[in-house]
């Protein structure tokens, strides 16, 4: 299949062209005609999929060949809600790479940045709005957003957005815009509260998947390196000098953790920055540009602040620490192997995290093959320690009495080790990490989504 047997606008097929990309991917081949055909969409879709452009080329598309009367002002008619401002960023970006043979206009908003050049842009006009929704509503209570004359609304990465506490803005967004409108709804995961979603949005929705829920991409080749928990440093420094790695991802639990790592790090000689929701804006955003140049070694991110990070092809993604929720593993190696390259994950475990490792392998239903790399082989008697998340502890190991719980707290439903907790997190008790860090929520409103027994971390 062909760009152009999709019945894509020339200028559209000229920019896709110019991108490099020749075939759609198995996501743009089903949700470009479904957009296309007018109706709503669920698309179960991770990010590397190539979903963006399912979105954003038939919408633009539709824009196109549909064009608001000459000489009206113009008024926002898609509205793109993201989770995170990362993005948000790279979400409209690609509106601008693929739009950029057409008249249209696109903006990004998020907080963290000043309202005014935000308010300036939209008094000049605006066709696409990309936005996280903080700062959106933000806008729309101060009367300088009009959205009443959107026509198409894309929710993308739901399941986020969810897990963020976003749900009350959601609604709060949904009630703004007209309730007649085509609507799509992407995420990588379908719990009762997507569903619930998708059912006050969606009308009649075709429902498109592609990657199977939780299966981990084929091309990503996956290892684990049993370590002990003080070699870590050392085995990551070795890895990335052995094998000359210049584009390596670094996941680690916790902030703090990531400074650390990246102060060390730097200390042997490898140029890396941290990416978390402690950093400004524009800290991130140019740790980011500089890790896409190639001109930073290595990026250590945090779950959340990674959510969003869009980089071609990138070769490695290491895991210094496992998550403790198990679907973040998932969403930390769809960072590499994207749109069909080949990637490779590499896990870095210790005794204290082999309860995390059996969580995510029975989520991905497959086990992860162990390598103990020479001069790193583990104590065989090391006795598995509690982790400390913030002030939660958290147990790790088998049978170490609940990975996600906090100590001490008392988990409805909860006790034993046994994995596959993995996908609901509860969601009611920000502590504010995130609102700073990504997607402009304010402080208190996070919905509790009742059943979840697993606190997330949200001090990410
Ligand atoms: P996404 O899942 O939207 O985050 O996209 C993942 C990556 O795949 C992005 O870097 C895109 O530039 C790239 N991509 C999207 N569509 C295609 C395509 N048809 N062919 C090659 N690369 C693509």
């Amino acid at each position: 299949m062909s760009f152009e047997s999709l019945g894509l606008a020339e200028p559209l097929l000229k920019a896709i062209a110019e991108a490099g990309y020749t075939i759609p991917t198995p996501i743009q081949a089903q949700a470009i005609p479904a957009v296309l055909s007018g109706g709503d969409l669920l698309a179960g879709a991770q990010t590397g999929t190539g979903k963006t452009a399912g979105f954003t080329l038939p919408l633009l598309h539709k824009l196109a060949v549909n064009p608001a009367p000459q000489g009206a002002k113009r008024h926002i008619r898609a509205l793109i809600l993201t989770p995170t401002r990362e993005l948000a960023a790279q979400v409209e970006e690609s509106v601008r790479v693929y739009g950029k043979y057409l008249p249209l206009r696109s903006m990004v908003m998020f907080g963290g940045v000043g309202m005014k050049p935000q308010i300036d842009a939209l008094r000049r006009g605006v066709d696409i709005l990309v936005a996280t929704p903080g700062r959106l509503l933000d806008h729309h209570q101060q009367g300088t957003l009009d959205l009443g004359h959107v026509e198409y609304f894309v929710l993308d990465e739901a399941d986020r957005m969810l897990d963020m506490g976003f749900i009350h803005d959601i609604r709060r967004v949904l009630a703004i815009v007209p309730p007649k409108k085509q609507s799509l709804l992407f995420s990588a995961t379908f719990s009762d509260e997507i569903k619930a979603l998708a059912d006050r949005l969606l009308n009649a929705p075709q429902m498109i998947e592609v990657a199977r829920r939780n299966t981990t991409a084929e091309t990503i080749s996956q290892k684990i390196h049993p370590v002990d928990r003080d070699q870590k440093k050392e085995l990551l420094t070795h890895l990335i000098k052995s094998q000359n790695w210049h584009q390596v991802l670094v996941f680690t639990r916790m902030k703090h953790g990531a400074n650390r790592l990246v102060e060390y790090l730097e200390k042997q000689g490898i140029t890396a920055m941290a990416i978390h929701g402690n950093k400004s804006q524009s800290a991130r955003t140019r740790a980011l540009a500089e890790f896409k140049a190639g001109d930073l070694q290595v990026l250590v991110a945090t779950d959340i602040a990674a959510r969003g990070i869009d980089i071609d092809q990138l070769p490695h993604v290491i895991n210094y620490e496992l998550p403790n929720v198990a679907e973040d593993y998932v969403h930390r190696i769809g960072r590499t192997g994207r749109a069909g390259a080949e990637g490779e994950a590499i896990s870095l475990v210790c005794v204290d995290e082999e309860g995390f490792l059996a969580d995510i392998e029975k989520l991905i239903k497959r086990p992860i093959a162990r390598e103990v790399v020479q001069g790193f082989e583990p104590d065989p008697n090391a006795k598995a320690e509690p982790i400390q998340l913030g002030r939660r502890t958290l147990h790790g190991a088998p049978g170490g009495g609940g990975r996600g719980g906090a100590s001490g707290g008392g988990r409805p439903g909860g006790g034993g080790g046994g994995g596959g907790r993995a996908a609901p997190r509860n969601s009611g008790s920000p502590r504010g990490g995130d609102s700073r860090g990504n997607g402009d929520k304010r402080g208190g409103g996070g919905a509790n989504r009742g059943s979840a027994p697993v606190a997330r971390d949200r001090t990410r």
